[in-house]
């Protein structure tokens, strides 16, 4: 190894950045083709996004010196299944072995990076990767992060984990990437996890100043640039191929201004960088759909710059991003790491704080969260019955149907302009409706793999759920309830009921403890809360019997009737006299105390320590700007307020509902103070301890916002006792946390210290955390001390030109009720728990009414026979993923290969047996004495609930490798010039048994024994679909 060392250092010296050699230009042809954003997908693959590819695939295929990089796979599998022809699929399949055509990224889509959560970021680059190495063989090994507003540094994990050798972002705050630019830093080695550090380290290249797109100003021109090809028309491509715009063509009369432009620019930027190579991006959004024009324009200016190359000291050539990488690698320089601080928020100037989007479209936020929770439950479940009942009649490839659909759909809705809210309103509505569509099919497979019987010698109840037959029993409800995590859990659940007075039984008869009231947002329902207790990927069943009347006895079941006390409303100018009447709620973790005189939270007192913190919450809107004469206006994507936030409300009326499951809270804020409607409200449920399972430290709360006034932007303001310094913790993607110090500038230091919160958001000082959890995204900030501010809702219009002209303005007029939860505590009680909080929100156990049941209560067998076992993982580690992708390739990557030269389809037969199973460690190091240890478990143990375990595989994180073959590129950083060559797998697992340390995600293939004794004999088997 020493000797190792001493030649790098012998390379390291030898190499300058070449004086005298010419500079070396890799150009990039590429087209940013956004997943949505201003057109819906279907009007973009009509509009161009189908000829990029038709065009292209034609256009290499005639020279061999031309490229091209495909970057969002979602429009080239839509091309691939769609549009190709036989010929072009041929032509894809050579250009993609001779590496002239390159997939990079591979995802779905080029995913957003601040309001993402990591499980749909690997969903999507599953999706993507899984397609491409089924198809091609061929795994990206590059990104090309290009137009995501600021840059994660869970992103570079995520890529490291997914086999990347290289990682290239964009959009970085301007003056960071002015300052970076001047000293030559732009390139580094991003240790992106504080846990993983070198481990999971990768090299990441910054876009310089010019960004993705070729320079657009040419100065002996009018048009557009190196765009040939001119702008994407839309509705209709034009019939004779001349688009709006295009580039006068390269002749003998243009070619020397053309290149004296290419040239000035190459060497412009070259001295931003450490090699003499430049990376040379040619194309921008919606490009390359009339390829031709584009490279036999670029051709001969290419040679012509070539056959000069002495006098302008640039050689130019097409590439690939990966011929640049390796051109870079090869340099063998040594690199600065940069350890795990991310790129949030993001400016592009002073004035231009991109931190708007944060919450921009709640609701589109929202239902893309449920539908990512809602596929995790389908799929774990579908994994328990595939595995169990091979020849079961749920049908596996309409169930696997089912779920590629709802992948697809929360894949797609990850794309940069899509749950970041930044879209027209049509994109909205598209994204919306296919996530709807795809939950609905998928609540369809959840109702089929719960209900169809599984065994021998039951009748066919197929359909029973829509089919009602017999007597109509509305006094009867049954509710089956699922706990999709791999842990063990004792909670409330809500199930709203038309009758005032109900009893529960669980699947043994017996009475299970809940609580009846009024619910909150209606008064001809009730809200009905049902302590349940289920084990790891458990379900069971309850019946709840409703009446009318009031009863006596057991056949009352354990039921509590809660009734509300109504505080009269309070006018805030009246707030001078505040804290003399003040109102305990108390349950076993906290006594929360509420003013009467404000009828607002006045303080909450953890009873472990008995610390008390003055806590108060309501509501503030900041109010923006819509007119662009008038200064900086906020939009979907940027935040830019008229001046401080201004009380959102005049009165405030209160109602407690005590009651022995939970007490209830509910402030309802009023604008006017005579207003008959309120505009916000928090409704805060207090659990109670059920004998001592059920977790006490849980303040669930949920809120209803709108419909805003126009230009209004709210926030939740939780003020506190706390110290904080306005120094604030928030997540990126739920992976990690990320210290937020309050920053001042010179301009706009509101709006640049909001940070994105994905799933939790904390502040502290040195006795106390309060901590917020969070069921979607939000933009959040500390603007004073012992503040915490989470932005709900936007509602904005604006009438700047590029607005209006593309709609994208954001006048979001619905009424929004999102759900955070709030814990206060000591800091190392609070942080063993917000992690596991966070996710038992994400993943609140799945209730599926069903209207009849499938044979009488009576009858069922007891429980202790119950098929169902649990799957129980320890507290620190998180079941991520367990699933049935449908693939069909082998795990050994030569004999996939040879199938695929063999030119057998494989997309025909999906493979049902290979189990796709993550499990991700949830600490830090250090981050708790016991929770952050490395856990070592037996696999084969921990999943015999779901079967018995035959083969384990480690995988790369979207499964295309197999771990033990993965190596990736080692980048030279001052630290590991010494310690080279590190393995970045886990290894050294023996069978079964594998030890997951600190922050890591680690991926297997798993295969179950076969369990088909359960087969229907062909008579009896069913086929529903
Ligand atoms: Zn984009």
């Amino acid at each position: 190894m020493g000797n190792v060392a001493v030649v790098v250092f012998f390379l390291c010296c030898c190499y300058t950045a070449g004086e005298n050699e010419p500079i070396q230009t890799f150009v990039i042809p590429h087209s940013h083709m956004d997943v949505g954003w201003v057109y819906t997908i279907q009007e973009s693959m009509h509009a161009y996004a189908a000829n990029v590819y038709t065009s292209v695939t034609e256009e290499l295929s005639k020279d061999a010196d031309r490229r091209f990089i495909a970057v969002e796979q979602e429009f080239f599998r839509l091309w691939w299944d769609t549009v190709a022809t036989d010929l072009h699929k041929k032509q894809v399949r050579q250009l993609v072995k001779e590496g002239r055509l390159e997939f990079i990224i591979g995802g779905q889509v080029m995913h957003d990076e601040a309001v993402t959560d990591l499980d749909d970021e690997i969903l999507q680059m599953t999706e993507g990767h899984g397609f491409l190495y089924e198809t091609f063989g061929v795994r990206p090994q590059f990104s090309w992060h290009v137009d995501p507003f600021g840059a994660s540094a869970t992103t570079p994990v995520l890529f490291a984990l997914a086999g990347f050798n290289a990682h290239l972002i964009s959009r970085i705050d301007y003056d960071l990437k002015d300052t970076m630019q001047k000293n030559k830093k732009l390139q580094f080695v991003w240790r992106g996890s504080p846990s993983l550090k070198e481990k999971q380290q990768i090299f990441t290249h910054t876009m310089d100043q010019f960004s993705y797109c070729t320079p657009s100003h040419l100065p002996f021109s009018n048009s557009s640039g190196f765009y040939w090809n001119g702008v994407a028309l839309f509705p209709d491509p034009p019939k004779n191929g001349v688009y709006p715009n295009m580039s006068l063509p390269v002749t003998k009369e243009t070619v020397q201004a053309y290149a004296k432009t290419m040239v000035e620019n190459i060497k412009q930027r070259a001295a931003w960088f450490r090699t003499n190579h430049v990376l040379w991006p040619w194309g921008c959004d919606k490009q390359f759909y009339n390829s031709s024009v584009q490279f036999n324009n670029m051709d001969p200016l290419m040679k012509y710059i070539n056959q000069n190359s002495k006098e302008f000291g640039v050689t130019v050539q097409y590439a690939t991003l990966s011929e640049y990488f390796q051109a870079i690698h090869q340099s063998n320089l040594v690199w600065e790491p940069r350890g795990s601080e991310d790129f949030l928020p993001y400016s592009t100037e002073p004035h231009q704080a991109w931190t708007g989007f944060y919450a921009s479209r709640n609701v589109l936020k929202g239902v893309a969260r449920q539908a990512s929770s809602q596929l995790h439950a389908a799929e774990t479940l579908f994994t328990r019955y595939r595995v169990r009942f091979p020849d079961g009649p749920v049908t596996k490839d309409w169930a696997l149907d089912k779920l590629r659909a709802l992948r697809w759909a929360v894949s797609e809705v990850q794309h940069h302009d899509g749950i970041t809210g930044t879209e027209s309103p049509k994109v909205a509505d598209m994204y919306l409706q296919h996530l709807v569509q795809a939950t609905m099919g998928v609540e369809e497979l959840l109702a089929a793999l719960i209900l169809l019987p599984h065994n021998l010698g039951l009748p066919s109840i197929l359909g029973s759920r829509y089919q009602r037959k017999g007597v109509h029993q509305p006094l009867e409800q049954h509710v089956i309830i699922y706990n999709p995590l791999a842990w063990n859990t004792t909670t409330i659940v809500n199930v709203t009921v038309s009758f005032p007075i109900a009893a529960v039984f669980d699947d043994d008869g017996q009475p299970v403890p809940a609580q009846i009231q009024m619910a909150a947002q209606s008064n001809v329902s009730y809200d009905l809360f049902i302590v349940v207790e289920l084990g790891g990927l458990q379900h069971r069943k309850y019946l709840i019997k409703s009446s009318e009347k009031k009863c006596s006895g057991r056949k009352c079941g354990w039921i509590y009737e809660a009734k509300g006390v109504l505080f009269e409303r309070r006018n805030i100018w009246d707030s001078m006299k505040t804290g003399r009447r003040l109102l305990p709620v108390i349950n076993e973790c906290y006594k929360l105390m509420f003013d009467q005189d404000t009828n607002l939270l006045h303080s909450i007192t953890y009873l472990q320590e008995q610390r008390r913190v003055l806590v108060t919450q309501d509501f503030w809107e900041y109010h923006a700007n819509g007119d662009t004469k008038a200064g900086p206006i906020s939009d979907n994507y940027i935040f830019s307020a008229n001046g401080s936030a201004v009380r959102a409300y005049e009165a405030v009326e209160m109602e407690i509902i005590p009651g022995k499951i939970m007490t209830e809270i509910r402030q309802h804020f009023y604008r006017g103070e005579s207003d008959k409607d309120y505009t916000y409200s928090i409704t805060t449920r207090v659990p109670e301890c059920f004998g001592s399972r059920l977790r006490c430290h849980r303040l669930e709360q949920t809120y209803s916002l709108g419909p805003l006034r126009l230009n209004t932007e709210v926030v939740l303001r939780t003020s506190s006792s706390l110290r904080n310094n306005r120094t604030l913790y928030t997540d990126d993607n739920g992976y990690q946390m990320m210290e937020r110090r309050y920053r001042k500038f010179n301009n706009n230091t509101l709006a640049r210290n909001y940070f994105p919160m994905v799933r939790a958001a904390y502040i502290e000082d040195e006795l106390s955390r309060l901590v917020l959890v969070s069921d979607r995204a939000h933009g959040v900030s500390s603007q004073a001390n012992g503040q915490l501010e989470v932005m709900l809702h936007r509602r904005l219009w604006n009438n700047l030109p590029w607005s209006l002209g593309y709609n994208l303005t954001l006048n979001d007029s619905s009424v929004v009720r999102p759900t955070l939860w709030m814990m206060l505590g000591s800091i190392s009680v609070t942080s063993k728990l917000y992690q596991r909080e966070a996710i038992e929100l994400q993943h609140r156990p799945v209730i599926m009414p069903i209207d009849q049941p499938q044979r009488s209560w009576r009858e069922k067998e007891p429980r202790g026979s119950s098929p169902v076992r649990s799957v129980v993982l320890p507290p620190n580690l998180h079941l991520l993923s367990l699933s049935i992708p449908g693939w069909n390739y082998s795990s050994d990557h030569d004999v996939h290969l040879s199938h695929i030269n063999s030119g057998q389809d494989l997309h025909s037969e999906p493979d049902f047996d290979r189990v796709l199973l993550r499990i991700m460690h949830l600490f830090e190091e250090g981050e708790d004495p016991e929770l952050s240890k490395p856990v070592t478990i037996n696999l084969k143990d921990a999943l015999q609930g779901i079967g018995e375990v035959k083969e384990l595989e480690e995988r790369s994180l979207t499964g295309t490798w197999d771990i033990t073959r993965l190596q990736r590129w080692n980048w030279k950083t001052a630290e590991n010039l010494k310690t080279n060559h590190k393995s970045c797998s886990g290894g050294g697992d023996e069978a079964f048994t594998v030890t997951i340390s600190p922050k890591e995600i680690r991926t297997f293939f798993v295969h179950f024994a076969s369990r088909n004794f359960w087969a229907y004999p062909s008579s009896v088997k069913t086929d529903n679909h």
